[in-house]
């Protein structure tokens, strides 16, 4: 990837979607407003108000949050400062999926332990795999970037469950641990909308709409996809993340918020407390990010062949505006840290797809 021409800057390379200009910078890096969600400071006074409103709203239940946690690193590092730091009683819903790693589920089992506190493991819907495997199989036929993200909808369903959970325990307050490092303006599926607050009731709907329409895009060119149609509609506008209009009209009376909006992501910090705990790094990873799912692989293969460049170069290049690590840290990580080999192995095998299937046409 270093013979690639990248710019000098971050590090991602020329290629149709960010041309380099004349002074080798890539577009991004061009227009600080495309990146503002990664230099905005972290903000601990609006993160303590926001944990003392979770303990108000606790008050007289059994918990104060329900935590959602994958069992990777981010959500994990999360969980333990909100029950050891900010001494919160939570109540963690871990989801499972056919692409979990077993060293997952025994950090997850451990950890629990460890921390004390009650796990609920939920599942993702019986057809997840057969549904991964179908919309990659359609990927490979029509190149469409959409389908790579259809292939991981039964995911999205882990949202809907943490909520009837929180209802059915009476807690008030949904606790998520998305990282704003790995938001990707203009990636295949991602829908750009320019706004200050991403996530209000109107941009959901507006987003909600614009999913509607793709969607309806994506039946016209694989209508073999129609009998999912269901799944999709319900991952990708119910169900697609915690702020959907949706999940808010259908509880309104459960908060929810998420913890690195405010709190600072600081890696080597997450690291230290991780190997406190225990947590395992599932085997043939070479990095911690998304450690969680297997199929992380073939997103990462996909999204390669689209663009150019993996999601790593595209997470270190925002991690570089950031100042969260150095242009020759990230080059350094970059020339150890490819897609893992056996992961994709992995993938492709519970997929039910032969193990040359992407170096096939990939060339
Ligand atoms: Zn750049």
């Amino acid at each position: 990837m270093i013979n690639q021409k990248i710019c000098r800057t971050c590090v991602l390379p020329e290629s149709s979607l960010f041309h380099l200009d004349t002074t080798g910078n890539c577009k991004i890096c061009n227009s600080p407003t495309l990146f503002k969600h990664i230099i905005k400071k972290s903000d601990g006074e609006k993160l303590s108000q926001l944990i003392d409103q979770t303990k108000r709203n606790g008050k007289n239940q059994k918990y104060d949050c329900m935590v959602a946690w994958s069992g990777g690193r981010d959500s994990t590092f999360m969980l333990h400062e909100l029950v050891r730091k900010h001494n919160l009683r939570c109540v963690a819903v871990f989801g499972k999926t056919p692409f979990t790693p077993n060293e997952i589920i025994d950090s997850v089992h451990s950890i629990s332990e460890k921390l004390n506190i009650e796990l609920i493991e939920v599942q993702t819907p019986s057809t997840h795999q057969e549904i991964a495997g179908y919309c990659l199989k359609e990927y490979l036929r029509t190149q469409a970037p959409i389908l790579i993200n259809l292939a991981c909808a039964s995911c999205k369903f882990i949202n809907k469950e943490i909520f009837k959970q929180a209802q059915r325990l009476g807690v008030k307050t949904v606790i998520y641990g998305g990282n704003r490092f790995e938001y990707f303006p203009s990636g295949p599926a991602s829908i750009d909308i320019n706004s200050e607050n991403r996530y209000s009731f109107l941009n959901m709907m507006r987003d909600n709409i614009s999913r509607i329409i793709k969607g309806g895009g994506i039946l016209m060119t694989s209508p073999a996809l129609l009998k999912y149609c269901l799944t999709f509609f319900k991952a990708s506008v119910l169900y697609v993340n915690q702020y959907t209009v949706y999940l808010r009209v259908r509880y309104p009376n459960i908060f929810r918020f998420d913890y690195y909006h405010f709190e600072d992501w600081d890696e080597s910090k997450i690291n230290a407390v991780l190997n406190n705990l225990g947590w395992q790094l599932p085997s043939g990873c070479n990095t911690t990010w998304r450690a969680d799912c297997v199929f992380e692989a073939v997103k990462n293969t996909a999204f390669k062949r689209q663009l150019g460049f993996t999601y790593a170069q595209a997470m270190y290049s925002n991690l570089i505006r950031g100042n969260k690590i150095t242009r020759e840290e990230a080059l350094n990580r970059l020339d150890k840290e490819g897609i893992s080999e056996p992961r994709l192995q992995k993938a492709l095998e519970l997929c039910g797809l032969a193990q040359n299937a992407f170096t096939d046409k990939n060339g």
